[in-house]
This record gives structure tokens, sequence and C-alpha cells, in this order.
């Protein structure tokens, strides 16, 4: 029997407000833990919440990026728990009112394009932090994330498989980053999702039963987890046995999924409305401009450049994932350079520097201008496009523009063909055995005599010139 596998993500994002969602307190991360607390947001009794309204403002704009219904009315709710890191015994958070209603996200994965429907998007508190100590004989409580505004994104069970799984949660990154609400990093728990997956006969309607994997930071880890969970459940049911609704975590360094609790033992949160908050009317007025103000997204302006700059969509994803990358990419438009030839250094070389040396394409010393400039001098013959990415890379670490690299580095293209004509001379001389086996038929050589040329000129002969020679002269 064929199975299917079914997914539904949920999906935390913090929202980059620069205080509590509750409370004046900073939100910054990485600081000395229980540095950023007051009486709010540690929870002291009788201190009262204050709603952050761009933290409203930011789940709003999220939902209207997201192609979500606002309703009018909105309201939080205690979903209550015992936990260490949760002071007050309860998160405030949404329950049946939350504020943004169904929607959707466009993915596209290998060529072929799915829409994915999203129930909801609600806004609710972090929690803080347990930090486990001394071989775990000792816990402490860090309290700066508690009050942290969190946004959680519920996606409907329409995702097929690990892969569509994480196109989507990229996709999701993509476009908070663009609208500015999340910084997206998932190693700082910006970003973090909960996996949920069943699996069914193929053509059945109706939907097995789930588990959900907790709290995954990378995109890696979510496919991974996914993949193993699927097959997991695929080898108990064919075994005969059947899969139990329950949580489970993922293992890292084992690569398996772990039960963590059963339906049977999970939370009754015993949800009710949070008498300290007045329910939120969002104004139709105030919601027209914030739709107003969102950046354009990754999707519009992907199709875009296939329109007006014939990218291939695959170019044009990439380059428009990264709200900056696409920036970038439209100076450098805009001061002359050719679409296709500047996305290929972009999605190449550049990518490759910035990556490793975990940079973001506005923080490196390389400028829309100095590729430009690059490109020109390739075009116009004074260096060879493999010399050029020496250039690249010169330029990239030192911030000087082509022109310079290139004298400095004395890295001109010779061109001249009576010197050039001289070296292949040198080189077919010295290679009997193989201009031979050439005119024997072994053509593929051609390779083996541009490269003898090239070291004999630091690779600065004009490959055109050379391989015309070669040609003529074998
Ligand atoms: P719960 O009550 O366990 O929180 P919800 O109905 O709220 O479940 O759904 C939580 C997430 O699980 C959503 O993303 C939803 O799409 C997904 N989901 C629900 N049922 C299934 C299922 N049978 N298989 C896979 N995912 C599911
Ligand atoms: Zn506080
Ligand atoms: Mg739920």
């Amino acid at each position: 029997m064929q199975y299917e596998a079914v997914i539904g993500l949920e999906i935390h994002a913090q929202l980059l407000t620069d205080t509590k969602i509750f409370c004046g307190c900073s939100t910054k991360f990485g600081s000395e833990p229980n540095t950023q607390t007051c009486p709010v947001c540690i929870g002291m009794p009788g201190a009262l919440p204050v709603m952050n309204s761009k933290a409203i403002e930011y789940v709003v704009k999220t939902g209207l990026a997201m192609n979500c219904e606002i309703p009018g009315l909105s309201r939080f709710a205690r979903k209550n728990y015992f936990y260490p890191d949760l002071p007050k015994g309860y998160q405030i958070s949404q329950f049946d009112l939350p504020l943004c209603g169904r929607g959707y996200i466009d993915i596209s994965l290998n060529g072929s394009h799915r829409r994915i429907g999203l129930t909801r998007i609600h806004l609710e508190e972090d929690a803080g932090k347990n930090i486990h100590v001394d071989q775990g004989n000792e816990s402490c409580v860090d309290l700066n994330r508690a009050g942290v505004p969190l946004m959680e994104i519920v996606s409907e069970p329409d995702i097929r498989t690990p892969g569509e799984a994480a196109a989507f949660m990229k996709k999701l990154r993509s476009i908070v980053r663009c609208i500015g609400v999340c910084d997206g990093n998932m190693e700082q728990g910006s970003l973090r999702c909960d996996a949920n997956v069943s699996v069914r006969p193929e053509g059945q309607e109706e939907l097995g039963v789930k588990s959900e994997i907790k709290n995954m930071n990378s995109f890696r880890f979510v496919e991974k987890a996914l993949d193993y969970e699927i097959r997991r459940q695929i080898r108990t049911l064919q075994e005969g046995g059947r899969v139990i609704q329950e949580t489970r975590l993922w293992n890292t360094e084992r690569g398996i999924t772990e039960s963590m609790r059963s339906k049977e033992e999970a939370h009754d949160y015993r949800y009710f409305p949070d008498p300290d908050l007045m329910p939120v009317e969002i104004d139709p007025s105030w919601a027209a401009s914030i739709r107003e103000h969102i950046e354009e997204l990754p999707d519009s302006r992907c199709r875009r450049y296939v329109a007006e700059f014939g990218l291939p969509e695959q170019d044009a994803e990439l380059i428009t994932a990264e709200k900056s990358t696409a920036d970038w990419f439209e100076q450098a438009v805009a001061l002359g350079g050719d679409p296709k030839t500047l996305s290929n250094w972009i999605r190449g070389d550049l990518a490759k520097y910035l990556n490793e040396d975990n940079m973001q394409i506005g923080e490196c010393a390389l400028t829309p201008r100095h590729l430009v400039d690059m490109l020109v001098l390739i075009k116009e013959g004074t260096i060879s496009g493999k010399i050029a990415k020496t250039v690249f890379e010169e330029m990239y670490r030192t911030g000087k523009d082509a022109a310079t690299v290139v004298k400095e580095k004395g890295l001109v293209q010779i061109s001249d063909e009576a010197g050039i004509e001289k070296i292949v001379d040198e080189v077919l001389r010295k290679s009997p055995d193989e201009v031979a086996r050439f005119r024997g038929g072994e053509t593929k050589l051609t390779g083996f005599f541009v490269g003898q040329v090239m070291k004999e000129t630091k690779g600065r002969a004009n490959p055109k010139i050379v391989n015309e020679l070669l040609r003529k002269k074998l």
C-alpha cells in the first residue's frame, strides 16, 4: 500500500519590537540573564499588562502580507500551565479570536508551485528560558525573553513532503524579514517550528493520527525530523500497529524523534479571556494604512524580475528571497549591468564568499558599482572572464575598484596576437606527443593546450585568440 504524508506547521516568530509586549523592558538578545525584567514580565502579583501597539501592528502587517482575513475584533486569553520559565502560571495568548484568520503562502519547489493555506496568526508572549548548569544538578531561569512578543503562524494540513515543509518555512522567513517584523534568526531562536505530521493510504480523504515534533530551529532539522517521522509512522502501520497521538522531540545527535508525552498526558490549558486586557478592535482604515506600507513582497518582485529583466524563474527566486540582495541587484541593474550576468555573479562567487564569511550582502566591501565596472572591463576585453574571478575576490576583500585591482595586480588581458602566437608555438613545440594524438583525432586535447598557454601567461591570454590560433596551427 502506498502512503501519503500530511503535514501542518506551527511557526513561532519573535517580533522585532524594541520593547516587550506588556512592559517597557528591552527585547535585546544576549544580555546578562534577568537584566531586562520588571514586575510585569516576572509576574509579580498585581502588576498589570499594557499592550504594545507595535506588536499588534506587526501581526496585522504579517497577516496582510500572507493574504489573511483581518477580523474586526480580537481578544487575548490566558493559557494556564505550570513551568518554571512562566512566572505568572499562565501565558497570555489568543484562543477564539486571533488577530488574523485564513490566508495562504505560495511556495515553489523544483519548478512546481503550490499554495499552502494558513489557518490563523495570533499574538502571544514568549516564556523565559531554563538554563541547566552543574551537569544538570542546578537549573537557573533567565526571564529576559519572558514577555517578548511572539506571533504564531498556523498552517493548514496542506503540506505533503518534508521538502515542501522546508520550502514553506523558507518562504515564510523571507516574507517576515522583507516586511521587517522578525529577523528570522533561527540559531538565536527568533524563528522556531513545531511540525505536525500524519500518514494515510493514498487516495484516502480522512486524515491519519498525527504526531507533533516540537521546537526545531533549522530548515534542515525540520526536513530530517519529518522524513524520519513519516518513515516511522508508515513502518508502524505496515507492521500492523497504530500511530498514537503524541508530542515528540527531535534528537539531533541520534537523528531520530523520541516520544515526549502522549495525548493522555497533554495539558488542559483552561483557556479563558484575559480580564486584564481589553479586546482589540482593528480599525479598517488603520489596517489599510498598514497595507500601504508593506514593502514589495518576494513573490511579486520575483514575477517582476522574470517579466522586466528576463531572468529565469530560479534566478529570480533566489535573488528576491532576501530583500537586501534584491535591492543590491536592482542598484546594479540601474547602473547598467546585464541582469542575467549580475545574477550569475551574485548567486555564484558573491553568495559563496558571503556564506563563508557569514555576512549579509550589505555588510561586505563590494558595491553594485564595483561589479558593474568589472563587467565593463570584461566586455571591453581588458580582462578575461577567468581573471575576473580573481578581480572579483580582491574587490570583495578590499573594497578596491576593478580598474585599481587590475592595475595593481597586472591582470590586464594579453590580446596582442603576435605575443600569444609565440607562446602557442612554444607550447606546441614542447608537447609533440599531444600534438600527434590531437591530429590522430583526440580533439578534446584542445583543453590541454589552452591550459598550457594559460599557465605560461598566468591566465591572462585572451582565450578567444588562443583558441583561434590553436585551431589554425593544429
Ligand atoms: P491541536 O489541537 O493538536 O493543536 P490543531 O487542529 O490545532 O491541533 O492543528 C495544529 C497543526 O496541526 C496545524 O498546523 C494543522 O494543520 C496540523 N494538523 C492537524 N491535524 C493534522 C493531521 N491529522 N495530520 C497532520 N497535520 C495536522
Ligand atoms: Zn518587563
Ligand atoms: Mg492547536
